[in-house]
């Protein structure tokens, strides 16, 4: 399938799953996650229009970065170490990965000496599977409340991964789950601001994701494909 009939693909999957959730289409951005393909596949897909590229590992993804001289939005995704920071700090406007204090240290401390500000998502462990990283439901509060005093860090909303099932409706309680602790920190008033955003949502669970109230989803084999077969 081209490039092309992929992003139109899942452009109407989107549509529908908003469609039969009741929500506006304008309130979920899809990230293409270009973690499998080349700097070239990444520079197709902004040729084509879209605007999120999302990545997992600095090394892989500053040369693309750089290489495609930053055009487009980056979001890294994957497990930030605190002495990778200084290597995306700049090139990544959001972090979907922020799920301990001593990394929010190190993201505070560059993006000062920068002047600018990172967007950031609070990674959760919902599913609670020991492979996965992020914080306790139990412990976001209080890891926002002290990221809560960093002006150089604007925690927008929280992200989970769920993990990965046969079906997908198995999901649904993990998306669910961030969805009403999202509701419960804002009711609670732990942050300054309400947090808006749910990154929640990849290719094999995203349509259930949007059901629960995902505003990012984050697509690569089903978007950009695996590999350069695209
Ligand atoms: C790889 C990755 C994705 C995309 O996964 P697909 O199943 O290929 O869509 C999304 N989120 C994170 C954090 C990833 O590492």
């Amino acid at each position: 399938m081209s490039l092309k009939d992929r992003i139109q693909q899942v452009e109407r999957l989107v549509q529908a799953a908003c469609e039969r959730s009741g929500r506006d289409r304008d309130d979920v951005n899809v990230v293409a996650v270009t973690k499998y393909v080349s700097m070239e596949t990444t520079g197709l897909l902004l040729d084509e229009g879209i605007v999120h590229i999302g990545e997992n590992r600095p090394q892989k993804a500053v040369p693309k970065w750089e290489a495609l001289e930053g055009r487009g939005v980056w979001h890294f995704i994957g497990h930030l170490q605190s002495n990778k920071v200084k290597d995306v700090i700049g090139k990544f406007q959001y972090i979907h990965s922020l799920d301990r204090l001593s990394l929010a240290k190190e993201l505070e401390k560059r993006a000062a000496a920068q002047g600018i500000t990172v967007s950031a998502f609070l990674q959760v462990n919902v599913s609670g599977e020991t492979s996965k990283h992020g914080v306790r439901p139990e412990d976001a509060a209080q890891l926002l409340r002290e990221i809560d005093s960093f002006s150089h860090i604007k925690v927008i909303g929280l992200m989970t991964m769920a993990p990965i099932e046969d079906d997908p409706e198995l999901t649904r309680p993990v998306f669910r789950g961030l969805r009403e602790l999202r509701d419960q920190l804002n009711a609670q008033k732990i942050t300054k601001e309400p947090l808006t955003e749910l990154s929640m949502g990849m290719s094999g669970d995203f349509e259930i994701a949007i059901e629960e109230g995902a505003t990012w989803v984050r697509l690569g084999t089903l978007l950009v494909g695996k590999g350069e077969e695209t």
